[in-house]
């Protein structure tokens, strides 16, 4: 195939064409190709817990979910969902109408856009973002409007750096969100923990967003897919929690992240019940159901106590101070990780400027596979030459990889 009809028009649409392979793909495949350490795409290489995975064993044997579970997810999970809502941040959520269970949050995030958007609507979104949201977006005919988090200066923060030195955080600028703004925007987009950049938005930013949305009378989708993944002084805070922002916003969870399964791809949003209905209207046109005896496990380890919780958090800490180490170590500039599986760095201390070129030499120059940040970038200048590195893995392999990387600083 070469992508042509006869009449030369290109198969792939216009409004997906420019999007090409997502980089984790890519970058997956490139890993394997050279046998190399793969810090790219975030997943973890160990899998969650034993009774979880002995959850969706049971399940399966015992014919829980097998067939088409129902169209809004089971509703074990949709009661587990709405209970570590209201168990962790005091939200209340009726598990029949303010709860759906999706194919992962990729898929809310889809069905979300999908559901929400007109054509011509704009989406105010913090760049750098997740991959999916520029795609999706486009496939919803929206128009992505990005505000882009920089790096802060660092200087009179040292006591927020947490055990890994890094000084430097990525900020969100509130003058700049304010300005994106316009007469034609239906929604923000918010994600907290932030992908790639490990930043955790604080309260006065949270505030400040959710007095921004009132004023403006926006909807919000906030994905929170990290939201266990919060490490030293920084607190996960759902933008739901905050006045004026439980009827408007859709709130993204995910059981990847916090139970290390990201292959089993159970999702789920909560919101007010009309836009659980409108992204409902979406989704059962996407997947109508998936992951049936996953659902049950999901719901089982939702369940868990909080000591799990606080461990795996605690372990991921562990990887993160690790790898940072390494990082700097090598010659990177560390940015503070304050969630998320993720570290990004600043590669001009190493003499390099070009994040792209960078990580697609790296596995020939020191066997490890990294993201270059600016494909989550429309503005790619603004970041060409950060790189990110995924920690969400066994402590040898960090070291093997920081091993491997100071490699570049000799
Ligand atoms: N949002 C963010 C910010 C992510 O990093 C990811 C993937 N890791 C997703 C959404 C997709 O999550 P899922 O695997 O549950 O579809
Ligand atoms: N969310 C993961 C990351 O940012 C990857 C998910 C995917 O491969 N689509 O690395």
């Amino acid at each position: 195939m070469t992508g042509m009809t006869s009449s030369t028009r290109p198969l792939l649409n216009r409004r997906l064409a420019g999007f090409g392979t997502t980089i984790f793909a890519e970058m997956s495949a490139l890993a394997l190709r050279t046998g190399s350490i793969n810090l790219g795409q975030g997943f973890p290489d160990t899998d969650g817990p034993e009774e979880v995975r002995e959850a969706a064993v049971r399940a399966l044997r015992e014919g829980r979910g097998n067939q088409y579970p129902p169209g809004p997810g089971v509703p074990e999970l949709r009661a587990a969902i709405t209970a570590h809502q209201e168990r962790r941040y005091g939200l209340s959520y009726d598990p029949d109408s303010e709860v759906l269970v999706t194919a992962g949050a990729t898929e809310a995030i889809a069905a979300a856009l999908l559901a929400l958007l007109e054509p011509g609507d704009e989406v105010v979104a913090l760049e750098p973002y997740y991959d999916s949201y520029a795609a999706c977006i486009a496939m919803a005919g929206g128009r992505r409007v990005p505000v882009t988090l920089r790096p802060d200066a660092g200087a009179g923060e040292a006591g927020e750096a947490g055990g890994t030195g890094a000084e430097r955080r990525f900020r969100l600028d509130l003058d700049e969100l304010r300005d994106a703004v316009t007469d034609r925007t239906r929604l923000l987009l918010i994600n907290t923990p932030h992908n790639p950049t490990g930043t955790v938005l604080t309260r006065a930013e949270l505030a400040a967003i959710a007095e921004l949305a009132v004023e403006r009378d926006l909807l919000v989708v906030t994905d929170e897919v990290y939201e266990h993944l919060v490490f030293d002084d920084a607190e996960h805070l759902p933008l739901a929690t905050f006045p004026g922002m439980r009827e408007r916003t859709v709130t993204i969870g995910s059981a990847g992240k916090t139970f290390s399964f990201t292959g089993w791809k159970v999702g789920w949003i909560t919101a007010a019940p009309g836009l659980v209905a409108a992204v409902r209207a979406a989704k059962q046109f996407l997947t109508y159901v998936s992951s049936g005896p996953f659902q049950y496990a999901v719901a089982e380890a939702l369940a868990l106590p909080d000591g799990y919780f606080t461990a795996f958090r605690d372990d991921m800490r562990a990887k993160r101070d690790l790898l940072a180490a390494g990082l700097a170590d090598a010659g990177f500039e560390v940015f503070r990780t304050a969630g998320t599986y993720f570290i990004t760095t600043d590669i001009r201390p190493l003499g390099e400027t070009d994040g792209f070129a960078f990580c697609r030499a790296l596995p020939e120059r020191a066997g490890v596979v990294a993201i270059p940040n600016a494909v989550f970038y429309d503005h790619r200048d603004a970041g060409a030459p950060f790189v990110r590195f995924a920690f969400c893995k066994r402590k040898g392999v960090l070291e093997e990889a920081a091993s491997r990387l100071k490699t570049l600083a000799t």
